[in-house]
């Protein structure tokens, strides 16, 4: 038996066995991370790169070591090399550099010796821990479960585009990790906040002067996704002392900013626009009909009609719990508590039952807005090996 079981080795996942390893001092055979994937953060390598992400938005205290300033550690020690760079404001890292760092910690606490490529389909308690089911059918036990999955498989289409999609319309979804957006000579992107940003800023550049930005919304700039506020006791305090499960979500969902941007992404689209290299329309698709020689056209709420070669999603994600095809039944067995709005409702140390953690997504109603984020990773972690 494993003392210590990871579902899901992502951001969250992967923080989980960093502290584990370098706080707990577990060794690495006593520990499972458990992913499909054949190695370590693959959705938000292959998000960020999909996108042209240069740098993240989160400052350089937001990594995966416990060790705060590791990441600036990390980057004085490689100097001389191309990738190390912090953005101002907030010493945002370069993207190549927080890679890099992760690479180094995950080669420190010797991830490969722990990682077990799977699915997880199915979780029941045994003597002294838990049973977890892989798909195919292979078991493991653990005394210590924690499940860190979150929604980047559930991407979110708009029903237009879904119809559009069934009569075999060029369309795609930013992070769809099968299809590409095939190149026709001009493309809508559908979106308001950064993924969208960036995404236009690329495509800007393969096809310039045929890019089109579709916003629900004027561009609204917030540094960052929700107030830095939620990182520490200003409001999070008072968030925890909410006993109302409902109330909890309600706070949550008014204190992010979806569909914001850091204001220099704001100032590069206007620039672009200014330039003539895309268009930024403020309207939304109602329905995708295709035209001759394979181009689709848009009819928008505004009125109008839009014809382009092609649109590319950046809608985000489907807000909806992740994993209920396979934690419904775990729910239901161990009679395990959620709120109205679906999500599991673990205790503050973010056990929902004896021995088993919930962080990231499924951890939000205790941890708040940032839970999703790397430091709400962080925070997770540390409640979590607190009560060791
Ligand atoms: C483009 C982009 C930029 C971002 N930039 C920042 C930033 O600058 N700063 C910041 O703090 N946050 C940022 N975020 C937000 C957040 O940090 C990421 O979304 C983060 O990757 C979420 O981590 P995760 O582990 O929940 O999800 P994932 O990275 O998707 O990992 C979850 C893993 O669980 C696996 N899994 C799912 N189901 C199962 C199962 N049944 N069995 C086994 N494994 C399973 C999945 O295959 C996946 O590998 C960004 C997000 C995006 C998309």
């Amino acid at each position: 038996m494993k003392k210590w079981l990871i579902i899901g080795g992502g951001i969250q996942g992967c923080t989980m066995a960093s502290y584990l390893r370098k706080s707990l001092y577990i060794q690495a055979n006593d520990m499972v991370v458990i992913d499909p994937k054949p190695r370590p953060l693959e959705n938000w390598r292959k998000f960020t790169e999909k996108l042209g992400m240069a740098y993240l938005r989160s400052p350089s205290i937001h990594h995966l070591d416990p060790s705060p300033f590791s990441l600036e550690k990390f980057a004085k020690q490689h100097r001389d090399k191309e990738f190390v760079h912090f953005y101002a404001p907030y010493d945002r890292p370069d993207l190549q550099l927080f890679n890099k760092h992760c690479e180094e910690l995950f080669s420190q606490i010797d991830i490969e010796k722990s990682w077990v490529q799977g699915k997880v389909s199915g979780l029941t308690k045994s003597t002294k821990g838990w049973l977890v089911t892989l798909a195919t059918g292979v078991e493991l036990k653990a005394k210590n479960v924690v499940i860190a999955i979150g929604l980047s498989e559930q991407l979110r289409w708009p029903q237009w585009a879904l119809e559009g999609k069934a009569l075999g319309a060029n369309i795609a979804h930013v992070f769809d990790e099968k299809e590409n957006l095939k190149e026709r000579g001009s493309v809508v992107i559908v979106g308001g906040g950064i993924s969208a940003a960036h995404a236009t800023i690329k495509w800007s550049e393969m096809l310039p002067g045929k890019v089109t930005l579709i916003t629900r919304h004027p561009l609204t700039v917030h540094q960052f996704d929700s107030d830095p506020g939620w990182l520490g006791p200003k409001y999070m305090n008072k968030f925890s002392k909410i006993e109302c499960f409902k109330e909890r979500r309600e706070a949550i969902k008014a204190a992010r900013y979806p569909g914001s941007l850091p204001s220099e992404l704001k100032t590069r689209l206007e620039k672009s626009k200014k330039q003539g290299n895309i268009d930024i329309l403020i309207d939304e698709v109602l329905q995708v009909a295709t035209v001759k020689e394979e181009l689709l056209k848009l009819q928008l709420k505004s009125g109008e009609e839009l014809v382009t070669g092609g649109v590319l999603l950046a809608t985000g994600f489907e807000q909806k719990p992740p994993g209920m095809d396979w934690l419904q039944l775990l729910i239901k067995t161990y009679c395990l508590p959620c709120a109205t709005c679906g999500y599991p409702i673990p205790k503050p140390s973010l056990e929902w039952e004896e021995g088993l953690y919930l962080l990231g997504a499924l951890a939000e109603l205790q941890l708040g807005p940032v839970a999703r984020n790397i430091s709400g990773a962080r925070r997770g972690a540390e409640r979590i090996i607190s009560t060791f």
